[in-house]
This record gives structure tokens, C-alpha cells and sequence, in this order.
């Protein structure tokens, strides 16, 4: 479905809904609003339905990917007008609304959504009724072996963001770019693109991005990954005092945590996190952009795991013995967000896995980027250069990885810094697109990659899904969504 579909938060409840208009028989205004709600739901069914889609389900099987190129909003103050994580607590943007990295007239937004279309346009080949045999050619640039016909179905996060005045020139430039959910004109929420790609209930969501510049160890191209709830609940009982020292961390495989500066070491960076993953805010004597409260960023989404209606009464005091204390002692991990992150599903996305750890989202990242590298190589005569190579992962607790329901491959397509990064990002955006698409189809469907004399060559092996199965008619996908 498009991106606008059902931003309208007053849209969403609307089973809910129909059950109040049966109760109520309410007049007839009433009842033509609710048939304007439910008709962009019942277009859906009617599609799905009648489309060879449909019949296609029982052949084959059908993956949703969204491709997330980063950004495309503008940095603009006030804050209070044009920020983004609106907090509906106190009523205010916490932040200022992240436009991503430029340098010498290349913006990181433009790049990713170019790269991001191109990627599109050829993995639509493998939608309901595409041209499947276009795809197989693509692929046999990389495999000998004759692919599994499988059906993706993909879409993008965010509209186009290329033309700068155009986006500038609107009475609120960030209203389709923002990550959170915000105020609408009319008093109702709408949706931010969390909440957006949530909906769709993805198997795969791809997070296109690059970097201005960054420490010399990460020169490459960068998985971004989140660290499961194991870890981050080490950190919280160092915080409560019931771990005496912070060797957990020394010895964790997410040692090497996203430092957001060298004035302090990567642990003091760590304990910062988890402060502000666990309570909404960092520990004192941390300095803070923005807002120092983070908000509650699983209730700025809509979604399954969103706490019920009424939550900022109970939240406003931080009481003790609730998911909304400011004491460690006090934080009580008790709501449907928590039991997600304690789920054996979080585990799979975020821990161990087939690159030792970081689990699926981290094979995923590694994946595609490995793909894209294997696309510059043979689109190249087969050479590398030293540039073009994977480096280790970011670990932190970014918002895309941690709130999409969803496999995540994050990816830092590189640095605007390296010249090279900036030619490859720059005139190459074709192939880094095509190892996208065939790194995508690879982990749905597998792929037997041909060989090379590649330093990192893809792996082909596809996400074991089975593993995410609730039940035999529910698995992890399906869940968050919030209808
Ligand atoms: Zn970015």
C-alpha cells in the first residue's frame, strides 16, 4: 500500500470501531464516515482477492520487503514545529528532525532514495504477475544454479525527497519522513514511517544509508545492528549495582559499542544506552542533545506493543514498580513491549546467528552488503578496490532496527569523506542497486553464489523464516501490526 494509506491514526482501530456503530446505531453522518474509513480496507481485500496474486500465494511463496532509504526531511528550528520523536507526554518534539550526511553538494537522502527506486524497479520482476524471466537474468550474473521462482512484493517507506524546494517550500516539510508518529492539524495523530512500515508487516525491511566520515577501523561499508535484550539487561543490573564489575561487557561479543565520542570509553557509552532503552533517559552527568528525556519510543509507534490508551497519566510521575520509573531499582519490565523484546523472536533477530552474533539482522546487513560488493566487482572487469570491502557493524540501540518488526538489514553504504565512496555512491548507484535487489532475493529465497576470487563473497544461504512461526497460522510479521 502506498506510503499515505491509513496515516490517519483515527483510521486504525476499525474493528473497533465497527463494534461502537453496532452498539450505538449512531446517525447517519457517523455511518458515512466509517464507510469512507473502511473503504481504502475493503479496496485491499477486493484486490487481494481478485488479482492472480491470490492464486500466485498457493505456488509460490510471497515475501514483503520495504526498502527504507534514509532520511529525507529537513534539520529545521523551531524544533517544537518541525522536530521529529513527538513525546505525548508532555506534547513536543524531543528532537530535531535528522536530514543525514552531506558533503561537497551530495546529500545522503538523494543518493538513497535514487538507489533505493532502481532497487525497486527491478525486484517489482518478482511481483504477482511480474516479468520473473527479467529477474532471472539479472541473477545470472551471479549464480549458475536456476533460481526458485518466489514472489516479492516491495515497496518504499518514504516518498521521493530529491527536489529540495519543493520539500522545503510545504507548510510542514518532514510530514512524510518523520520516524515517529506526530501531531496532525485536526488533533489526531498520524503516522511516522515506523508506524508506516509496521503496518505493511514486512519480512525484510532494508535501511539504505552512508556517513560523513567516521574512525578509520570502520572503513568500508557497515552493517548497523542492535544488541538483544540479554545484554542490555546486563547492563541494567550493573546500573542497579547487582554486577559488581562490567567485565559482562568486556567479554560480550557487542563490546565494540557506537561511541558518540572518544571523550569517553565505548563502555561509558554502553551504560548510557541502556539507561535510556530501559527509563527514556541517560544517566546524569551524560550530556544530551535535544530533549534529555528520549521518550518512550515503543508508545511513539503505532503498534501491537503500544502501551493501552491513558499510559502518560500512569507514566507522567515515573512511579516505581512500572515500565516508566526513572530509579533502576524501580523499573519494572512489565508490558507488551517488554515481552517482545523478551522474546525468543528478538533473540533470533538480534542474537548469535550465522556472523556469530547480531543474529538474522546482522546476517542480513552483511548479506546485502556483500552483494553490493560482489555487483561493484563484476560490473568492474571482476576487480575490487581496497575501499570497497565490509567492516564491522555500529551496535547501539537505533530506532529502525529496534522497532521494525521486521528482518533488518541496516547498511552504511560508505563515507562521503573517501573519495572513492563518493564516486562509487555517485556513478555506481545501478550496480550498488542490483546487489541490493539479488542480496534481498537471496536471503528470501537462497542463491548459490558463482565464485570469485572475492575476499567477502555473499554466502547465499536464505533466512531460516520457519523459525519465526507461532503457530501454524500466526508467525512474528504478522504481529505488530496494530489493527
Ligand atoms: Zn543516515
Amino acid at each position: 500500500m502506498p506510503a499515505g494509506a491509513g496515516s490517519n491514526r483515527a483510521m486504525v482501530p476499525f474493528l473497533a470501531n465497527m463494534k461502537a456503530v453496532c452498539i450505538r446505531a449512531p446517525h447517519a453522518a457517523t455511518v458515512a464516515r466509517m464507510a469512507l474509513r473502511i473503504a481504502p480496507t475493503l479496496a485491499c481485500i477486493l484486490v487481494v482477492v481478485f488479482t492472480p496474486a491470490h492464486f500466485a500465494r498457493h505456488e509460490f511463496p510471497v515475501f514483503r520487503v520495504v526498502l527504507d532509504p534514509g532520511h529525507g526531511g529537513r534539520s529545521m528550528r523551531p524544533i517544537s514545529l518541525y522536530g521529529d520523536r513527538y513525546d505525548s507526554i508532555s506534547g513536543a518534539y524531543l528532537d530535531i528532525y535528522k536530514e543525514g550526511a552531506a558533503l561537497y553538494g551530495i546529500h545522503e537522502h538523494v543518493i538513497m532514495y535514487a538507489i533505493a527506486r532502481h532497487a525497486e524497479r527491478m525486484l517489482a520482476h518478482c511481483a504477482p504477475g511480474g516479468n520473473f524471466a527479467a529477474f532471472r537474468a539479472i541473477l545470472a550474473r551471479y549464480t549458475d544454479v536456476e533460481p526458485q521462482r518466489i514472489t516479492i512484493e516491495t515497496s518504499l517507506s518514504r516518498p521521493d525527497s530529491r527536489n529540495e524546494s519543493a520539500v522545503r517550500g510545504r507548510s510542514d516539510p518532514n510530514e512524510q519522513f518523520r520516524l515517529f508518529d506526530f501531531p496532525g492539524t485536526n488533533g489526531t495523530l498520524r503516522e511516522g514511517r515506523l508506524s508506516v512500515i509496521n503496518a505493511r508487516r514486512p519480512h525484510l525491511v532494508v535501511s539504505l544509508h552512508c556517513a560523513t566520515d567516521g574512525p578509520p577501523k570502520y572503513r568500508g561499508l557497515n552493517p548497523v545492528i542492535v544488541a538483544p535484550y540479554g545484554m542490555l539487561y546486563e547492563g541494567l543490573r550493573y546500573l542497579k549495582g547487582e554486577r559488581q564489575t562490567p567485565n559482562f561487557f568486556y567479554r560480550s561479543a557487542y563490546r565494540d559499542w557506537f561511541s558518540e565520542s572518544s571523550a569517553r570509553p565505548d563502555i561509558d557509552w554502553f551504560i548510557k544506552d541502556v539507561s535510556v532503552y530501559f527509563t527514556g533517559y541517560p544517566p546524569a552527568g551524560y550530556p544530551s542533545k535535544g530533549s534529555r528525556f528520549k521518550g518512550y519510543r515503543y508508545n511513539m509507534v503505532s503498534w501491537a506493543y503500544r502501551d493501552p490508551a491513558g499510559w502518560e497519566f500512569r507514566a507522567w510521575h515515573h512511579p516505581d514498580r512500572t515500565p516508566y520509573a526513572i530509579k533502576y531499582r524501580g523499573f519494572n519490565a512489565s508490558n507488551a513491549f517488554w515481552e517482545r523484546e523478551r522474546s525468543v523472536y528478538e533473540r533470533h533477530r538480534r542474537d548469535g546467528g550465522p556472523e556469530g552474533y547480531g543474529g538474522d539482522n546482522h546476517y542480513a546487513s552483511a548479506e546485502i552488503i556483500r552483494y553490493v560488493l560482489y555487483s561493484l566487482y563484476v560490473d568492474a572487469g571482476r576487480r575490487s578496490h581496497p575501499d570497497e570491502r565490509l567492516t564491522r557493524p555500529y551496535i547501539s540501540i537505533w530506532s529502525v532496527p529496534l522497532h521494525v518488526n521486521a528482518i533488518n538489514a541496516f547498511v552504511e553504504l560508505g563515507y562521503l569523506r573517501i573519495p572513492h565512496h563518493r564516486h562509487m555512491l555517485s556513478s555506481r548507484q545501478l550496480e550498488i542497486a542490483e546487489g541490493i535487489a539479488v542480496g534481498v532475493y537471496s536471503l528470501l529465497a537462497g542463491v548459490t553464489p558463482r565464485s570469485s576470487n572475492l575476499a567477502q563473497p555473499p554466502r547465499g544461504k536464505r533466512i531460516d523464516f520457519g523459525k519465526y512461526s507461532i503457530s501454524p497460522s500466526k508467525n512474528y510479521f504478522d504481529c505488530a501490526a496494530h489493527d
